[in-house]
């Protein structure tokens, strides 16, 4: 028996006890003839005294930091209490140990606050899987996936395993290819999500099917991505986009409750795409603060049914402003209680628009000041009468900072996304501890790829159209004759049954009710591009099973390194995978990927080409 406890159980009722303990060695500290050692595991940490008995022992054979060490030992109360942990009113009183193992002194310091920087840390992934940090991540995790899995099965959901080497049909994200061997010139792609089939078991009759499952998708790496990643998979046959929902805002409340003790009891708001878009400038909105946009813009050409905000009887076409003149867009905002704001804090924020990943051209701002006045950069231009109409116009009150931003729509439009969210931080709007949940409905079906002048599907080409859509679809030929007014074709209006979920301003799942029928999944093969013959040979096996007896279905997937993040109260999915890669798609512990012995390469008859 190499241990009768953890390093983490010991309390003072075990007081008098023989104990054994097994563990790493934390810190070792002498004083004169006595010597205390710190023994870590991950159950926490227990203070063992070595007495002057022991001292010859420990002179020959010398413990360092991180030794493997087994100590039998009274357990004695402590004099000296150490209420921060949980073992802090004990000590083991060493009677004999034995070192297990050697440690080469480690890189870092194994601690909350270590002295290892990113890399070091990555290359010794297993030395910082020691850190309670990151242990305590790695619980989270867990407790997230054991949750849904608790919930999932009571609701009579099965856990299907599906193939990770499959069929290459890149749509939306580049695949990970694997050569095979045995079909010489041939390679399966690794799976960039169960999609296919899990509707495939839709159709087999099993009809609530879960995986908690990686992903692989060969992007390249923007912040915050992983190119191997875990979804919860979900799929359900006999539903409407409403059972989805109510399932599924289930699931996470579930898991809120379980992992934070958090009864989330309120409704999960409902948000559509173009409310968001609208309101907020992005699909996935923090509604855990104000702060909407007011939208002061000639017809918006992205949505063109929308009407502007009005400002008294101000013509934005002709201020004598040129940055607001020449605008497609002007987007206003008021920040609540910022009116005091100094020249210099706006000045800083103006610099902030303009950093290259905003790219705006500046900053107009009017204070809308607590006595009713207004003081603006754009005083020049606008009497204080209609200052006060556009910053009332942009929900402003008396005490408030209003912001203008102007320019190209799109960009405009993310631009103030972003300044609202950077206020919202700065502000302390976005509390860690609230969680806030939304899904946002009624997304496009298609969005128009300008390099190829053709639709592509939003989320992807098995997710169906509105019911109320299906005939624009079926009676229109997707074909977009002038670029420039793409927005202008019946297909630039199709809504999708899709929806998403959004925790705090992230997206952690995204859905769809799928298409079901043949005929449907051919036409929206063909609206994206797709020969009939490609369409076969890609997804001849959906259409051939479509063709048995395919009931309704349709699921969601969560984003599982995500949800573990922002539940963890952490900006990075990678502090929640045991063993991350670094933002070159880089295993640095493994230095992975490599390079392949030309014996391999052999047989798999593949000869290098490199450039
Ligand atoms: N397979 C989809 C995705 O990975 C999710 C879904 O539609 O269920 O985004």
């Amino acid at each position: 028996m190499y241990r009768s406890h953890t390093c983490g159980e010991l309390r003072l009722g075990h007081v008098h006890q023989e104990v054994t303990l097994a563990g790493w060695v934390q810190t070792i500290r002498k004083f004169g003839s006595i010597t205390f050692i710190d023994l870590r595991d991950r159950y926490g940490i227990t203070q063992l005294l070595f007495g002057e008995e022991l001292n010859q022992q420990l002179t020959e054979q010398p413990v360092g930091r991180e030794f493997v060490l087994q100590a039998t030992g009274l357990v004695t109360e402590r004099s000296n209490k150490n209420p921060q942990i949980l073992t802090g009113d004990i000590e083991v009183t060493v009677q004999s140990f034995k070192i297990l193992n050697a440690s080469a002194v480690p890189p870092f310091t194994i601690q909350d606050d270590t002295d290892g920087g990113d890399d070091l840390r990555m290359k010794y992934r297993f030395l910082d899987l020691r850190r309670n940090a990151v242990r305590k991540n790695l619980e989270l995790r867990y407790a997230v996936n054991r949750s849904a899995r608790n919930f999932l099965h009571q609701q009579g959901f099965m856990d299907i395993e599906t193939p990770f080497l499959i069929k290459s049909t890149p749509e939306g994200a580049r695949d990970f290819v694997v050569p095979s061997r045995m079909n010489p010139g041939q390679f399966y792609a690794l799976p960039q999500s169960p999609q296919t089939f899990k509707q495939l078991l839709m159709v087999s009759g099993y009809d609530r099917y879960y995986q908690i499952v990686k992903c692989f998708r060969d992007e390249d790496l923007r912040a915050d991505r992983q190119p191997e990643f875990t979804q919860i998979d979900c799929e359900m046959a006999f539903v409407e986009q409403e059972d989805i929902l109510q399932m599924f805002e289930q699931l996470i409340k579930h898991i809120i409750k379980d992992v934070k003790q958090i009864d989330y009891t309120a409704e999960v708001e409902r948000m559509t795409w173009e409310e968001a878009m609208w309101r907020y400038g992005n699909d996935k909105p923090d509604i855990r603060f104000g702060m909407q946009l007011a939208n002061f813009q000639f017809p918006s050409h992205t949505f063109p049914q929308r009407s502007a905000a009005t400002a008294g009887n101000i013509d934005f076409r002709q201020t004598g402003f040129a940055v607001l003149d020449g605008a497609e867009t002007i987007i206003g905002m008021a920040v609540t209680g910022c009116a005091e704001y100094t020249r210099k804090q706006i000045d800083e924020l103006t610099e902030w628009v303009k950093r290259p990943q905003i790219g705006m051209q500046g900053l107009v701002y009017i204070k809308y000041n607590a006595d009713g006045t207004c003081k603006s950069s754009i005083d020049k231009f606008f009497s204080e009468e209609q200052l006060k109409a556009i910053a009332e116009s942009s929900g402003a009150l008396p005490g408030d900072l209003v912001f203008l931003l102007a320019g190209r729509e799109e960009k405009t439009r993310k631009a103030a996304s972003e300044l609202r969210l950077e206020m919202g931080k700065r502000l302390g709007w976005r509390k860690e501890e609230e969680l806030k949940l939304l899904w946002v409905v009624d997304f496009p079906l298609f969005e128009y790829a300008e390099e190829e002048n053709r639709w592509v599907a939003r989320h992807h080409p098995f997710t169906a159209p509105k019911p109320e859509h299906i005939a624009v679809m079926i009676d229109n030929d997707p074909e977009i004759k002038d670029a420039a007014r793409y927005l202008e074709h019946p297909y630039a209006g199709i809504k999708a049954n899709a929806y998403d979920m959004v925790l705090n301003g992230n997206e952690i799942g995204g859905g769809s009710i799928r298409i079901f029928q043949r005929p449907l999944q051919e036409k929206m093969f063909a609206a994206l591009g797709m020969t009939e013959e490609e369409a076969r040979h890609k997804f001849g096996f959906l259409l051939g099973a479509f063709e048995y007896g395919a009931p309704p279905h349709g699921g969601i997937a969560f984003g599982f390194d995500r949800l573990c993040s922002i539940l963890g109260g952490s900006e990075s999915i990678r502090d929640f995978i045991a063993f991350p890669k670094n933002n070159s798609g880089r295993d640095v512990m493994l230095d992975a990927p490599g390079t392949i012995d030309q014996q391999q390469l052999d047989e798999l008859q593949i000869k290098l080409n490199l450039k």
